[in-house]
């Protein structure tokens, strides 16, 4: 065997073992990386036991960080069949200093999948062609897009992770290592710390009169 080749397969390995898909169930798969992480933020959503869903981690996503699709695949099946995969980004680019996700503190880790599949659980009550119609609106509108990520953020706080969610937010804005830009845009689509505060008191109250 060649240097090179020892080189190369040692190389693979080390890639390998970061990269290694474990399943949490039948239905999930994730990231040795963020395992625990991703487990804690599914035990929020008991209704996505059956969901089949896979973390990923990418070089490069644009503009953000994570990203909740539907797999195209699975689109047009039953909304019961559908599949869907979380991109993660492995550096978070939204800084001059380069985070990798792997070193991001755990429960902003958490709070950060917690919103992800809060987009989920949106995504799976529309129908397909709902879904086709809001990827497109998503694109091209801006207000489409805070409706979107408003609507994860409460699904996260309805399913009692706002702690986390607080927790991921107060990272992002007060980081001041991350790119005012980025900033900018956290706070011009999603809800702010005090309007999450807003959600839980009303969540609060709607299960008190329950
Ligand atoms: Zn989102």
């Amino acid at each position: 065997m060649s240097i090179l080749h020892t080189a190369i397969v040692k190389f693979l390995n080390i890639f390998l073992f970061f990269m290694a898909l474990i399943q949490i169930n039948a239905q999930q798969t994730v990231p040795e990386t963020i395992r625990e992480e991703a487990e804690i933020a599914l035990s929020h959503y008991p209704e996505l036991k059956d969901t089949p869903i896979v973390f990923k981690i990418i070089k490069n996503i644009k503009k953000s960080t994570m990203r909740a699709q539907p797999k195209v695949n699975t689109l047009f099946k039953s909304k019961k069949k559908r599949a869907y995969v979380i991109l993660i980004s492995e550096k978070i680019k939204i800084s001059e200093k380069v985070f990798y996700t792997k070193d991001v503190p755990k429960d902003i880790m958490i709070g950060w999948l917690g919103h992800e599949l809060g987009h989920v659980i949106d995504y799976s009550k529309r129908s397909s062609l709902n879904l086709v119609w809001f990827g497109l609106k998503y694109y091209f509108s801006g207000s489409y897009i805070k409706e979107a990520e408003r609507a994860a953020d409460t699904y996260a706080v309805t399913h009692g992770m706002h702690d986390y969610i607080l927790q991921t937010k107060r990272f992002i804005l007060e980081n001041a290592d991350i790119d005012e830009k980025y900033k900018e845009r956290i706070r011009r689509y999603y809800l702010s710390p005090d309007e999450i505060m807003e959600i839980v008191k009303e969540y609060e109250a709607s299960k008190q009169t329950e």
